[in-house]
C-alpha cells in the first residue's frame, strides 16, 4: 500500500538512481562502463523528483524523465547543487525542461548562496541564456532557494538538513575554498539518505560524517582518490569510503565522484582493496538503480555491484 507524506500526497517505492558519476570533467567519447559523466543522482517519491548536482548526468536524467514511463508520475523536480563547480551544474543547459515548449513541469534549484549566483552569472549574458528566458515558454515553474549551513526546513515532506562539507580548489596562495552543502533528508516513514560530494575528510570533518551518516539508509560519498594517503584539492578516497561503511554498517555506502583519469580497472582495483568484506560498501555505477519502501527497506540489484 502506498504511504501517506507529510504533503499528504501517495507515496510508493522511493527510488534512487545514478545518472553522473565521474568527477571534475566527462568522458567523450564514453568509454567507461563505470562512470562517464559528472555527478547527478536522484531520488523519485511519487510525484516530487529530488536530484543531487546538475552535471552532465542530468541531460540523462531529463531525458528520461520525459520518455520513460516510470517517471510518468513526475510533476516537480527539486535540483539541489552542492557548490559552485561547474562540473555540478554544466548539465543544466542540456536538460530537457529547458527545451521542451509548456512541458508542465515546475523546478526548483537548491544550493549556497554562492553556488546560486555561481550558476546565475554562469548562464547570464553574454556567457549564456538565463534560465529564467529559457524556462519562460517551457517550464510550469522556476526558482532559485538559498541555503545556509546548519539549516533544516521541510521541502515536499521530506525534513532536509544542510551540513557544511570540505571542498576548496588550488593550493597555497592559490586555495580557494567553496560554500558547499552536503545535504541529508528523511522521510515520515523512516529512509534517510545522505549526500557528500564534493568532500575532503579530514580529523575534524569526522562529527560532520557522523551526523550525515549515522542511521541513513543510503549515503553518496566523494571518493575521487583510491587511497586515504590522496586526499587532496577537497576530494576523498574509497579507502575513506569504505570506512565509513564499516563504521555505519546499515548504511548502504556508495562511492562517487571518481577521478577524472582513473580507469574502470583502477576504479574496481580500489574497491577489492578497500572494501573487501565490506558488504555494505559499492561503487557508484550509471545505471544503477536501489529501490526503498516501508515494508521490505532497502532492495539493491547485486548483479549491478557486483559489475557495474
Ligand atoms: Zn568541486
Amino acid at each position: 500500500m502506498p504511504t501517506k507524506s507529510l504533503a499528504g500526497s501517495p507515496r510508493g517505492d522511493l527510488e534512487l538512481e545514478v545518472w553522473g558519476a565521474r568527477g571534475s570533467r566527462n568522458l567523450t567519447p564514453p568509454t567507461s562502463k563505470i562512470a562517464n559523466y559528472t555527478s547527478c543522482y536522484s531520488l523519485k517519491a511519487g510525484d516530487d523528483l529530488f536530484v543531487f548536482d546538475g552535471g552532465r548526468g542530468l541531460g540523462l536524467l531529463s531525458h528520461a524523465v520525459s520518455s520513460k514511463q516510470r517517471f510518468r508520475s513526475v510533476k516537480r523536480i527539486h535540483l539541489f547543487l552542492s557548490h559552485a563547480h561547474m562540473d555540478h551544474w554544466e548539465g543544466l543547459k542540456d536538460a530537457a525542461w529547458f527545451w521542451q515548449a509548456q512541458n508542465g513541469l515546475k523546478l526548483t534549484i537548491h544550493g549556497s548562496k554562492e553556488t546560486i549566483e555561481t550558476v546565475q552569472r554562469g548562464y547570464g549574458h553574454p556567457a549564456y541564456v538565463p534560465l529564467e528566458i529559457l524556462a519562460s515558454s517551457t517550464l510550469r515553474d522556476f526558482t532559485f532557494t538559498t541555503w545556509k549551513a546548519g539549516e533544516s526546513r521541510v521541502v515536499r515532506g521530506f525534513r532536509f538538513r544542510t551540513f557544511a562539507l570540505n571542498h576548496y580548489s588550488g593550493m597555497g596562495n592559490d586555495k580557494n575554498h567553496l560554500s558547499t552543502l552536503g545535504y541529508r533528508l528523511r522521510s515520515r516513514e523512516g529512509f534517510s539518505f545522505a549526500y557528500l560530494c564534493d568532500h575532503e575528510p579530514t580529523a575534524e570533518t569526522e562529527s560532520i560524517e557522523a551526523s550525515m551518516l549515522k542511521d541513513a539508509n543510503v549515503a553518496i560519498v566523494d571518493a575521487h582518490f583510491p587511497d586515504r594517503s590522496q586526499h587532496a584539492f577537497g576530494h576523498g578516497s574509497q579507502e575513506h569510503a569504505a570506512a565509513l561503511a564499516r563504521r555505519f554498517p546499515k548504511t548502504f555506502v556508495l562511492a562517487g565522484h571518481h577521478g577524472p583519469t582513473a580507469s574502470d580497472a583502477a576504479i574496481r582495483r580500489a574497491h577489492r582493496q578497500h572494501g573487501k568484506s565490506v558488504r555494505n560498501f559499492a561503487i557508484a555505477a550509471e545505471g544503477m538503480r536501489l529501490r526503498w519502501n516501508v515494508r521490505r527497506g532497502l532492495s539493491v540489484s547485486r548483479r549491478q555491484i557486483e559489475r557495474p
